[in-house]
């Protein structure tokens, strides 16, 4: 562990640790422009890293996250102790509270500083370590483009907590719309404003940003950082030691310094963003990545700061190098999507503030994948995962979403690219992954989960709130105004998958046709007491109140031998 090894051999003389301030930064702020370490000069501060095994055993990961997030703060570590910050790197079983408040005694430290963690599972052990005496001292976190008081001049105050408030919050269907949101943080922030009003004349450009690829733009090479010692030793180092994991280690060429960083960001800025808008929704089997910039890996580790990327984005627009509906599809993802979906995290705390809908105990042994799934619904945990079902949607996960062959060509290829790489775009995550698991009725929880477990830009505060929120409507309408589903028309006219699918798109019913059109309609009908009173859905009710009941039968036995097919882990046709 050569690494480590230097690390413990520079770390200062406890003479001068006790003349400096100590900073703990968590694994996801690795950025000295954020956070206390911000306001701090070199040779007066100390950084603390840490590894933490227990992080590791809470679930498998996939292994190039591993390796972006670890080598990432390796790389973080010399970077800083270049600058002149002192640093104290930790490797070892214990979780983050435990290490600090064995970092504490060993340097006589009389109090640490550290942001308001952005993972809930991290303040939760900070919390555990400070009831047991750690010095820790929260400032906010200033990474984030909003504040919780940008959340509350929108939406008002946090919601209830009590068991009795929750039950009649639930029932409430009080919403949260991400459009009222972004439109104060538009306003707050200038971003893309002439003085007052929206650039454009309007707020958003989504209905621009809806083209299926067909191949009229060429997708740009993108840059490829290959392993240094750092990563290397670390592959050895995750192979040799059995850390539970799923994909691979190899074709890693992820950015892990702060200068490779930069240079990644600054290609899509130049190369991708430029076409980004017109083809954010499309999906294409040769060009999965498309023009999206994929940065989400090192903005969730703070390597990029959402600030910095806005900024650069309305720059080249204001530069004529990005047109409008590009600059705004991508600045509504960072500023608006994603500084709301955490602001739905941390206000519903973790989602654990509505009505809990646990899966059944048989769903831990259902098929040789789930115990790949965190399964602890022991109702007496302290702490257990949320398991908000407002479908009530229990059926487990199928073999399919772990890379057995399905026959469903969109299916199998998205995830066999995100079993490779970890990592896929929206529509891909929304209207295949999620759109199927919601039609069929597979747990939320273990779909998030399954997010959790492959995705290497995957943390609680994003992926509980993209798939319990918006992907499922496991929160019964709280971020979404209807369930995002959808038949087979939508993945054909927005992919080239169905074109070399085994299944007919344009067929509904009987063997060799989608299933995602019955699917659907059999969804539509489940559902029907809950969203039928759904404006938004009105026009899909009255198509099926249409339908004979024979027409319905037979859609429901396509779509019940699919869902069957699928969970026993054969091909559907
Ligand atoms: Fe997917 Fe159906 Fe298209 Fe096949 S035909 S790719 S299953 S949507």
């Amino acid at each position: 562990m050569q690494f480590l090894e230097d690390m413990r051999r520079t770390m200062p003389a406890l003479s001068d640790v006790r003349k400096r301030t100590w900073v703990f930064v968590p694994y996801d702020r690795l950025n000295d422009r954020c956070g206390p370490l911000a306001t701090l000069a070199p040779a007066d501060s100390g950084i603390i890293l840490i590894e933490s095994h227990a992080k590791g055993r809470n679930r498998p990961y996939h292994k190039k996250k591993v390796l972006l997030v670890l080598s990432s703060m390796r790389h973080f570590a010399r970077e800083q102790r270049a600058c002149g910050v002192a640093v104290i790197y930790r490797n070892a079983p214990e979780s983050y509270g435990e290490q600090l408040l064995q970092i504490q005694e060993e340097c006589g430290l009389p109090k640490i500083l550290t942001a308001k963690p952005a993972e809930r599972e991290l303040c939760k052990d900070l919390d555990t370590a400070i009831q047991q005496g750690l010095r820790l001292t929260f400032q906010e976190d200033d990474a984030w483009l909003s504040t919780d008081e940008d959340w509350e001049q929108v939406f008002g105050a946090a919601p209830p907590r009590s068991n009795a408030e929750n039950a009649k919050y639930s029932r409430t269907k009080r919403q949260y719309l991400m459009e009222r949101f972004y439109r104060h943080m538009r306003r707050k922030t200038g971003l893309l404003m002439a003085s007052t009003s929206f650039v454009g004349g309007k707020l958003s450009f989504d209905e621009q940003n809806r083209q299926p690829y067909r191949g009229e733009a060429r997708v740009p090479k993108r840059p490829s950082f290959p392993p240094d010692a750092i990563t290397l030793e670390l592959i050895e180092w995750l192979s040799s030691n059995g850390v539970a994991s799923i994909g691979t280690f190899d074709g890693f060429d992820l950015p892990v310094t702060a200068q490779d960083c930069a240079t990644y960001w600054r290609f899509a800025l130049d190369e991708l963003l430029p076409s980004f808008g017109p083809y954010e929704d499309a999906m294409s089997s040769s060009e999965p990545m498309l023009f999206h910039s994929a940065i989400s890996g090192l903005m969730n580790l703070s390597r990029l700061l959402p600030r910095d990327v806005v900024a650069d984005v309305q720059a080249a627009y204001d530069g004529m190098r990005i047109p409008l509906a590009s600059a705004e599809g991508f600045i509504r993802q960072i500023l608006g999507w994603r500084e709301f979906m955490r602001h739905v995290h941390r206000i519903t705390d973790g989602f654990r503030t509505l009505e809990q809908r646990p899966d059944p105990p048989a769903n831990r042994t259902a098929n040789p994948y789930s115990s790949l799934l965190v399964k602890e619904i022991n109702a007496a945990a302290p702490d257990r995962p949320a398991t908000p079902s407002a479908l009530d949607a229990h059926l487990p996960l199928p073999p399919a979403y772990w890379g057995e062959r399905s026959g469903m060509f969109c299916l199998d290829t998205v995830v066999g690219h995100v079993l490779e790489h970890g990592w896929s775009h929206h529509i891909q995550r929304l209207m295949v992954l999620s759109n199927l698991a919601t039609l069929c009725g597979f747990s939320p929880r273990e779909l998030t989960d399954w997010f959790w477990v492959a995705y290497i830009d995957a943390y609680d505060w994003v992926v509980e709130s993209n798939v319990l929120g918006m992907a499922t409507f496991s929160d019964g309408g709280l971020t979404a105004t209807k369930p995002y589903v959808s038949g087979a028309a939508y993945i054909n006219r927005m992919s080239d998958y169905c074109g070399k699918c085994p299944l007919d798109p344009r067929r509904s019913t009987g063997p060799g046709s989608c299933p995602f059109t019955a699917l659907y309609w059999t969804f539509l009908e489940r559902h029907y007491d809950l969203l039928s009173s759904n404006q938004r859905l009105r026009m899909p009710y009255i198509t099926l109140r249409k339908k004979s009941t024979s027409e319905k039968q037979e859609l429901l036995d396509r779509a019940s031998r699919a869902i069957g097919q699928l969970e026993r882990g054969e091909i559907v046709d």
